[in-house]
């Protein structure tokens, strides 16, 4: 039996919740479609030592703010999935948890969504999936032949499953840095390479002046002002308590990229050699859209091509949170809010027409 909605939302974590805060406050009908058993989105997944870059009250979806972490600057994974989890409560966001889309495809003027636990008709869908289902390696030669373990950011939780091993943290973004700084504090056997070297953030830039900066780009960009650059020209890794903590240590030094992977470890330009045990990949991820590909709108670089939150050439489909291009700063906590708002206004206007 296919079940009727007017809006379907695929996902919940923080994005689906923000759209669902501003449906429900238009008194749009909707429904929040989640792959995950529990409320938290990625946050429930992430390592035991992830902190946030932003103090927890820069870190609010709309309608209530963060509550500080006790005794913590920078709240950790855990605080956030519980206010994600009380979010989803107190606001009677009607999320099904536990149900993965596999398809949505179109159905005359409507949407159906197919899913592991039955069919839905929507008049226009959300989505809202992230990014954490879709982990990136890049293709490095030997990566086959390396005969010792390899794992993702995605599997990393805490310094103690590596105890004793020669480590390879490759990735010179927040997930490589905080990582290797786990490892390095915890005295592991630590390489950290990375394809150009660190670029440290000022320790007194944290995520609330990144937001400030990609507000101020996004809108030199819409006046067609110059592009500031945004971010990208601060620098890449936030200099977070542990990180900081590792670099003025001296246990986080970084090698350049090595060249290819042996059996036993991983080769460098100059000849030199590492012997690994692990390999840990810290290279990024890809938006989660396998469930759009019936809609045959993805384009170079696996992106939909958005226009503010809409599919351009599928005015029924809004997406959020996969990064910038779905909005400035989408894919934060603070940063999604406006365009789950905006997103949510123009389905309402779209269904009432
Ligand atoms: P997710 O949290 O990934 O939620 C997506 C949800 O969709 C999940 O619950 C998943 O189960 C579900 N889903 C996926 N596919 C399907 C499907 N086919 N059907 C049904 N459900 C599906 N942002 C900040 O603001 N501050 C930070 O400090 C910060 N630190 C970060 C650190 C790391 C390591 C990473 C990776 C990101 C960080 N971010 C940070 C960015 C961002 O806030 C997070 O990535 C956040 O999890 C994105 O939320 P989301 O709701 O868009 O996606």
């Amino acid at each position: 039996m296919t079940q009727r909605t007017d809006v379907v939302v695929v996902g919940g974590g923080q994005s689906g919740l923000a759209a669902g805060y501003h449906l429900r406050r238009l008194g749009v009908d909707f429904t929040v479609l989640d792959a995950d058993t529990a409320p938290g989105g990625a946050w429930q997944h992430t390592w035991d030592s992830l902190r946030l870059f932003s103090p927890a009250a820069y870190s609010s979806l709309p309608g209530r703010i963060m509550p500080a972490q006790p005794g913590e600057t920078y709240p950790d994974g855990g605080h956030v999935v519980d206010y994600l989890a009380d979010y989803e409560k107190r606001y009677n966001l009607p999320v099904q948890h536990g149900v993965q889309v596999q398809a949505v495809r179109s159905d005359g003027a409507r949407l159906r969504v197919e899913t592991d636990a039955g069919d839905w008709s929507a008049g226009a869908v959300v989505s809202a999936t992230g990014t954490w289902a879709r982990p990136f390696v890049p293709a490095v030669p030997g990566r086959d032949i390396f005969t010792g373990r390899q794992l993702h950011t995605v599997a990393y939780r805490r310094p103690q499953d590596f105890a004793d091993q020669r480590v390879i943290v490759v990735g010179g973004g927040n997930s490589g840095a905080q990582i290797a700084a786990d490892l390095a504090l915890a005295g592991v056997d630590l390489t950290w390479a990375t394809q150009r070297p660190p670029r440290y953030l000022a320790d007194d830039i944290d995520g609330r002046v990144l937001f400030d900066v990609a507000t101020a780009r996004r809108r030199a960009l819409d006046e067609g002002r110059t592009d500031t650059r945004g971010v990208a020209s601060l620098g890449d890794i936030v200099a977070v308590p542990p990180v900081r903590a590792a670099r003025d240590a001296g246990v986080l030094a970084a090698l350049p990229m090595f060249t290819r992977l042996t059996a036993t470890g991983a080769t460098w330009a100059d000849g030199s050699h590492a012997e690994a045990d692990t390999i840990i990949w810290c290279t990024g991820f890809r938006p989660a859209l396998a469930h759009l590909a019936p809609l045959g709108l993805r384009g170079p670089r696996g992106h939909i091509q958005t226009e503010g939150t809409q599919a351009a050439g599928e005015s029924r489909l809004h997406l959020l949170g996969y990064g910038d291009w779905t909005g400035p700063a989408s894919a934060t906590l603070i940063g999604v809010g406006r365009p789950a708002r905006d997103a949510a206004r123009q389905i309402a206007q779209l269904l009432s027409t």
